[in-house]
């Protein structure tokens, strides 16, 4: 079970970011952790070893980037997986047949994708809510409810979920708060400090940053509760490589530092958009306009890089989406290049027309992951793009 080093907790986010959880490497001195790449450790004689002994347990690389991660959320425990979705999935595997979870409709798709066509097959229930309302979590508690799970800010449409308001509500409830804060990132948002018993990432966005891997990453702080993950870990075995952890890892030293490029350029991108196509087809939460920009003020310190548009008619998104020269059309989000995608037909694809709809991810949005590139490309990009339009 990977517990941080209490002492890395005395330094400030940046400091942590780029060295909790490493120490130089005792048989060289390389200040880089070595990528450990090794699937078994030599014992020296039987029932003794070094703290390692069969690397689906645990990775000395994968350690480092558990313990970097769980000192930026505010944890005690971090467990690194291969995959966002492998996170989420072995998050759930702390359930059993018959309880129940309340998870907010506004989930990234394969979040509901895995829970709607395979875990509810394994007699785990679902109620899927609009948790900006925290009394309609409330309502849906059943005595079976163990997990209240919620995402702030959504994807595609940036609604905000009040987390000290949600993890009160679950308490209250006996379950478990399990928080995404994939978006928003420790930079910006910690929600164990609100309350949650459980957050992760995504590491494949924002926590790597240079989107070359793909991982996922859980911290708690409960020890009952990370000695069960573990349990999990092991003994199921989503677990990442360790040159992803290290990619991974690589990526957080930088992650305060991108994190307030993306910031600063999601702003300008943002207000331009704004004046551009008016205030009511933009979704950021850092807008004036936005109709949780108080609460986002007051849970978050900053707001990111992604922003959605809606451009109205899937042509005119499609126009957008061919005329752009620096934003990138692809999936994902969270990388130093600025990207750009249609989330209806793209991240969003997975999910039903009518509940598509219902969730008012239309087939005119589009959406921004803005990059750290100079905003004066991306703005002029945007203008360019948009000068074109039919
Ligand atoms: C991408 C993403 C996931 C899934 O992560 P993968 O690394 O792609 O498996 C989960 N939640 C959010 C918010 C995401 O953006």
């Amino acid at each position: 079970m990977t517990r941080i080093y209490d002492e890395d907790l005395k330094y400030g986010f940046s400091t942590r970011g780029i060295h909790a959880g490493q120490r130089p490497d005792p048989t060289t001195g390389a200040i880089m952790p070595p990528i450990v790449q090794t699937s078994t450790f030599v014992q020296e004689a039987l029932g003794v070893n070094k703290g390692y002994e069969y690397a689906r347990g645990t990775n000395p690389t994968r350690q480092a980037l558990e313990r970097n991660v769980a000192t930026l959320e505010g944890g005690r425990h971090g467990f690194a997986f291969s995959s966002g979705m492998g996170c989420t999935d072995s998050i759930m595997k702390l359930l059993k047949g018959g309880d129940h979870v309340i998870c907010g409709e506004n989930v990234y798709g394969g979040t509901y994708r895995l829970f709607d066509k395979i875990l509810q097959h394994f007699g785990l229930s679902f109620t899927f809510v609009d948790t900006r309302d925290a009394q309609r979590i409330a309502d849906a508690v059943t005595p079976k409810t163990r997990m209240v799970l919620v995402e702030t800010p959504t994807n595609p449409l940036m609604r905000i979920t009040d987390l000290k308001a949600a993890a009160e509500v679950a308490h209250k409830a006996g379950a478990l708060l399990i928080v995404d804060n994939t978006f928003a990132t420790p930079v910006f948002q910690r929600p164990i400090e609100s309350g949650a018993d459980i957050v992760y990432h995504s590491t494949t966005k924002y926590l790597n940053g240079h989107s070359d891997m793909i991982g996922g990453i859980a911290v708690l702080t409960d020890d009952d509760l990370a000695a069960r993950l573990q349990f999990i870990v092991n003994a199921a075995g989503a677990i990442p490589g360790p040159f992803d952890s290290w990619l991974a890892l690589r990526g957080t030293k930088t992650l305060a530092l991108r994190m307030r490029q993306h910031d600063a350029n999601g702003r300008e991108i943002a207000a331009w958009l704004a004046k551009r196509v008016g205030d009511d087809r933009v979704f950021y939460a850092g807008l004036p306009s936005h109709p949780q920009h108080a609460l986002a003020k007051k849970q978050m310190s900053g707001f990111g890089g992604m922003i959605s548009v809606e451009m109205q008619t899937k042509e005119k998104a499609g126009e957008l989406l061919k005329r752009v020269r620096v934003f990138s059309l692809a999936e994902s989000l969270g990388g130093v290049e600025s990207l750009i995608s249609h989330p209806a037909s793209m991240t969003h694809a997975s999910v039903e027309p009518a509940r598509r709809a219902a969730l008012g991810v239309t087939d005119g949005l589009v959406r921004l992951s803005v990059g750290v590139e100079d905003v004066g490309d991306l703005l002029g990009d945007l203008e360019s793009a948009f000068a074109g339009l039919t």
